[in-house]
């Protein structure tokens, strides 16, 4: 087996056919069936492949799309964009830094302050709530 196989065989162990669909093969969920376009609590949505935070509920919006929608990533270097000229339409793909999973799209059309709105598959997240604080000595 190349490492190629090697890879893809892990990422079908680990992930189900819908996450391994959407990341590895670049899908797309349906729109308003994923688990987190309505989803609200504070905590970090990290990549469902690789475990590396991406986005923050802090930047989490309602876009009305039926995708989980933030007006920017958790760092600068979280993600690569690069432009994807698939199903005839001329868009910017959203990328996992750490291992390359396909994430979703970026459009111009998002909320202050940055005009962003990076459209994600819930597939391709896995939400880590924020801890609760530590109790009181009182
Ligand atoms: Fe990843």
């Amino acid at each position: 087996m190349t490492d190629k196989d090697s890879n893809d065989a892990q990422w079908r162990r680990k992930l189900s056919p819908e996450q391994y669909h959407v990341t590895r093969e670049g899908g797309t969920e349906p729109a308003f069936t994923g688990c987190y376009w309505n989803h609200h609590e504070p905590g970090l949505y990290a990549c469902v492949c690789c475990g590396a935070p991406l986005f923050s509920s802090t930047a989490k919006y309602d876009s009305g799309s039926g995708w989980p929608s933030y007006w920017q990533p958790v760092s600068a270097d979280a993600v690569v964009e690069s432009i994807d000229h698939s199903h005839g339409m001329t868009r910017v793909e959203v990328r996992c830094a750490r291992c390359d999973a396909h994430l979703g799209h970026k459009f111009p059309d998002g909320p202050p302050p940055t005009g962003q709105r990076y459209c994600i598959n819930s597939a391709a997240l896995r939400f880590v709530p924020t801890a609760d604080p530590q109790p009181s000595d009182e």
